[in-house]
């Protein structure tokens, strides 16, 4: 599958559907292509524009488009992507592929009892895959290098970092030749999710396309972080009318 690409604000998305992602990345697991994954949503596209080390870090990195922000400017621009492919849900297909191949996972970010409890319960859902380590994501910088090390010696073939975004992104791009790994994944807050200590929001909120003002709603601490949908989108707009006239 040839990768296509398209570009909002300078920043080069993959065209795929959900289902053609997840088939495109297990075969790239499967022929041991190294893959830097990045979900990005308008918040990431707009840190993108201000940090230039950052874009470099998206340049070269697999940007699947994670919101529906991201959705509505390609349709603006005349670009062919369908539809959103999230973290949380691309690492539940992931984790699929990782139980039928018997790949090995490596978990790192969250809270520690967070990710302790998110490597069991995706253990337990997918018995195939084999979880060959976790650990929080709350280490001093000098513990950096055995971490690496770690994921190295275990021969991974799944890491989800789970730090934050662009910080778990420019972290995967900062050792991405160390680590070993084949598939190095940003997933934001998803193991808080899947060890059910953060709910998503419910599935009609999501079919509307409203889950980004579901968290605004439940953490109402972001809504400085959220203010980066409505310059996206103004943006995009604006780039747009100026190429017209
Ligand atoms: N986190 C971490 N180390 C840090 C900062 C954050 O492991 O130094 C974790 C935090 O516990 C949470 C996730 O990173 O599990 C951030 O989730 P958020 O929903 O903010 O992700 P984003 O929206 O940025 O993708």
């Amino acid at each position: 599958m040839t990768k296509q690409v398209a570009h909002i604000l300078g920043v080069p998305f993959t065209t795929h559907n959900f289902d053609e992602t997840v088939a495109d990345l297990t075969g790239r697991v499967e022929r041991g292509v190294r893959t830097h994954v990045v979900t990005a949503n308008p918040e990431i596209v707009m840190i993108a524009r201000e940090n230039t080390s950052f874009r470099t870090v998206l340049d070269q990195a697999y940007v699947v488009p994670d919101g529906i922000g991201i959705v509505y400017a390609a349709k603006w621009t005349n670009q062919p992507i369908t539809e959103r492919v999230t973290g949380v849900e691309l690492l539940e297909a992931l984790m699929a592929e990782a139980d039928r191949h018997g790949w090995n996972v490596f978990l790192l970010g969250a809270a520690p009892d967070v990710v302790q409890l998110a490597a069991e319960k995706l253990g337990n859902r997918y018995p195939g895959a084999r979880i060959v380590g976790y650990r929080d994501g709350y280490f001093r910088p000098e513990d950096e290098k055995q971490i690496v090390q770690e994921i190295a010696e275990r021969q991974t073939q799944l890491l989800f970092v789970a730090m934050g975004a662009p910080k778990q992104d420019e972290w995967i791009a900062r050792y991405r030749d160390q680590l070993g790994a084949t598939l190095m994944m940003g997933v934001g807050g998803s193991f808080d999710v899947v060890s059910g200590k953060v709910k998503r929001a419910p599935l009609i909120w999501q079919k509307l396309h409203l889950e980004w003002l579901h968290r605004l709603l439940t953490m109402p601490s972001r809504w400085k972080r959220q203010l980066a949908i409505p310059r996206f989108v103004w943006t995009v707009l604006s780039e747009k009318w100026k190429s017209r006239s």
